[in-house]
């Protein structure tokens, strides 16, 4: 179906879904690793781009074709590229905009194995990093060098909440002739759209919002230029980067009620941040949907509504969060975040365990920082987990 005059809920429904022979109502699971050509010509006229037909699931695949062309729908891009897990997508996109002697600028707060394999695996091959806080634009442009290629933006960041002003950046990366990548895993494209706002290459974790129900990992990138995406797409083929058929499967099954799912999650947070906010026992709060957000009015003009993840340090420090974390149960104390159920955990010494000391402290993930994602249960319930877990920490 085409849905390109269509609102962005029959996009989640509909957008990238195709009719079969046998009428299926849902796009199925093309569980095969490779297609049948018609006679050796077709065969060749697949490898030579004259047909469009299938050839190896590496390469393309039905079921991931419906989900890649839903996401491009979703972000208003070109074309999707899906991956086996968020880390695919962006270990794709660095191979193909990156090479030796060239250089990045990152958010200093995006997610974990972002930053390490920059820092740890692309420098082997002579790329190199400069990560800044990029909710401050003059930090950027401080950065940037003659060989600088790719501004990579994280917004809101991982786990700071720290938000980078999109149209900000694109404007720098026009001026500077850079290429703008954006991490939308937070915000997904209900809340957020890069594309947009100037970014040439949008990518996400669905293990996170897109999916949304914790059942599995996998990646994606959209891009709004078709040579671009070409580049990307021929990374993302030779490494081996690609999803599976059942993982496609499972996004375009778990991507229809994401409109559903966050708007229900983010008003759950709304009330969660206001009772932590007030809480005699807590230090510091950071939800952009609270005014005391340094860049509340940022997230308002910039994002459809304030998502679901907060981040918050207790009055006790580090050792009255690790206690709060072992007595939530309601709350699972668990890494990933985005899904239906309630998580907590604690970047410093999980997701962010491979960053040093010193590079957490500049970006503000400090020892006392929890990570709270709320999911869609009440949010009465939440809240009196929450409360019995405080009384428990005098
Ligand atoms: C989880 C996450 C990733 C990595 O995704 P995987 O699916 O775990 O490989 C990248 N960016 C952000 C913001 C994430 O939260």
């Amino acid at each position: 179906m085409n849905t390109k005059d269509k609102g962005f809920n029959t996009k989640l429904i509909h957008a990238g879904a195709f009719d079969d022979e046998f009428g299926s109502a849902t796009v199925p699971i093309y569980q095969t690793s490779t297609f049948k050509f018609k006679s050796a010509r077709h065969g060749a006229d697949c490898f030579s781009g004259k047909s469009d037909g299938y050839i190896y699931t590496r390469i393309a695949n039905p079921t991931i074709r419906a989900f890649e062309q839903n996401i491009a729908a979703l972000e208003n891009g070109y074309d999707g590229i899906a991956t086996s897990s968020g880390m695919a997508a962006i270990t794709s996109v660095y191979m193909a905009l990156l090479g030796a002697g060239s250089h990045i600028v990152s958010s200093d707060a995006v997610y974990g194995p972002a930053r390490g394999v920059l820092e740890q695996d692309f420098s082997r091959f002579n790329v190199e990093a400069t990560f800044v806080n990029t909710a401050n634009t003059e930090n950027i442009l401080k950065a940037i060098k003659p060989n600088t290629k790719v501004l990579y933006v994280e917004t809101p960041a991982n786990p700071t909440m720290e938000i980078t002003d999109l149209k900000a950046c694109a404007k720098i990366a026009r001026e500077k002739g850079l290429l703008l990548v954006v991490d939308n895993t937070f915000s997904s494209p209900y809340l957020q759209k890069p594309l947009d706002m100037g970014a040439d290459v949008v990518l996400h974790s669905i293990t996170k919002f897109i999916n949304g129900h914790a059942d599995i990992v996998g990646g994606v990138i959209v891009t709004k230029d078709p040579e671009l995406y070409k580049k990307i797409r021929h990374s993302m083929v030779y490494m081996g980067c690609n999803m599976d058929p059942t993982q496609a499967f499972m996004v375009l099954r778990g991507v229809k009620t994401l409109a559903l799912r966050i708007e229900r999650a983010q008003q759950n947070a709304q009330k969660i941040a206001t009772y932590l906010q007030n809480h005699p026992m807590v230090a510091w709060i950071k939800y952009p949907g609270l005014p005391s957000h340094p860049q509340y009015e940022l997230a308002k003009t910039q994002m459809d509504g304030f998502g679901s993840m907060m981040s918050f340090g207790l009055k006790g420090g580090y050792e009255a969060g690790r206690k709060l974390m072992d007595n939530v149960h309601l709350a699972i104390l668990a890494v990933s975040l985005g899904g239906v159920e309630t998580l907590i955990q604690h970047p410093a010494s999980m997701t962010h365990a491979g960053v040093s000391h010193e590079h957490k402290q500049a970006a503000g993930i400090t020892d006392d920082l929890v990570r709270f994602s709320v999911g869609i249960e009440d949010a009465e319930d939440i809240i009196a987990d929450l409360e019995q877990a405080f009384t428990k920490l005098d």
